[in-house]
């Protein structure tokens, strides 16, 4: 048993294995209980409560899921300092008044031998999925798990990571996975950078630097709804504005159709403006959607 099972025994139950998992919602199905989940993996802040909040107004029963996993790190990524702290996820928890905690072993999710990849094509081609190949097969493999272990009526996934959820959608539509695939907007700090576990990593001078992305994918965004077909000029001007307020690489900055994330060369439809960035040795990502012109 860990500490935080000791210390809040009924505030908000914990299980680690499937079957416990399966166990307690049949318990709720049999009352007639509908259910939500939230997967994440930890490091809780205010970005993942409001996807908790939002599950809340869907169904009646909210299961978070803290699970790092490993298939979605890439051999030089931050897989083991990635930050952990049950302790505190398990109070964030219970002040937000979940109903149960799986986060699973390594082990129960990959048991040995464990040889199904989810692959999605089209959607994970470009952005995120070209500087961190294999990323989006671990994500679609561990959130595919994740639903047909807990069969929610409804998941909740942020905006935050928009090709995330642009995949996420578009594999349980192609796999027939009955659950609502619900999004939520990006929550943000004072300032306006996206709240991320992992901000923790940067310094107190880069943090003031990393505050200059959400403006500058803004200002953007507005460029490119006011002038609807310069979009690679516009692009082109942001990028040199980044470099401007100090950020250190542009690793991209695109617009895409927001519902199949094809690129577009001019703003004709909803579209989605979407950044990664890198200071220091962090990656930053972000994105908005670009505003109908009035
Ligand atoms: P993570 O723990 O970073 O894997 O994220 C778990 C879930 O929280 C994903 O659906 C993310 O998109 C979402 N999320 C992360 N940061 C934010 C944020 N700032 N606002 C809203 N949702 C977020």
């Amino acid at each position: 048993m860990t500490k935080s099972e000791k210390q809040h025994p009924t505030l908000l139950p914990i299980v680690r294995a499937v079957s416990d998992l399966r166990g307690e919602i049949i318990k709720w199905r049999n009352e007639g209980r509908t259910i939500g989940l939230v997967p994440t993996m930890g490091a809780l802040h205010d970005g993942h409560i409001s996807l908790l909040q939002e599950a809340r107004r869907r169904a009646d029963k909210v299961v978070t899921t803290i699970f790092v996993n490993p298939t979605q790190f890439g051999p030089n990524e931050d897989f083991t300092k990635y930050p952990r702290d049950e302790a505190a996820d398990v109070e964030k928890l219970i002040a937000a008044k979940c109903d149960l905690l799986y986060a699973p072993p390594v082990t129960e999710m990959y048991p040995p031998n464990f040889s199904t990849t989810v692959r999605v094509g089209d959607v994970t081609e470009g952005l995120c999925g070209a500087a961190r190949p294999g990323h989006f097969d671990g994500v679609a493999t561990v959130v595919t798990k994740l639903l047909m272990q807990a069969l929610p009526d409804v998941a909740v996934f942020g905006e935050k990571d928009y090709q995330q959820f642009v995949m996420i959608k578009r594999f349980v539509r192609d796999l027939d996975i009955p659950v609502e695939v619900v999004g939520a907007p990006t929550v943000r700090e004072h300032d306006g950078l996206a709240m991320s576990s992992r901000n923790v990593y940067l310094s107190e001078d880069e943090r003031a630097r990393a505050k200059q992305f959400p403006w500058v994918l803004n200002t953007l965004a507005i460029d490119i709804s006011l002038r609807p077909n310069d979009v690679a000029q516009a692009i082109e001007k942001a990028q040199k504005l980044l470099a401007d307020v100090g950020i250190d690489r542009v690793e991209y900055l695109e617009v895409r159709d927001a519902a199949t994330l094809e690129p577009m060369e001019a703003f004709d439809r909803p579209a989605r403006l979407l950044g990664a960035i890198q200071i220091g040795k962090t990656r930053l990502i972000d994105n908005v959607p670009i505003p109908e012109a009035e």
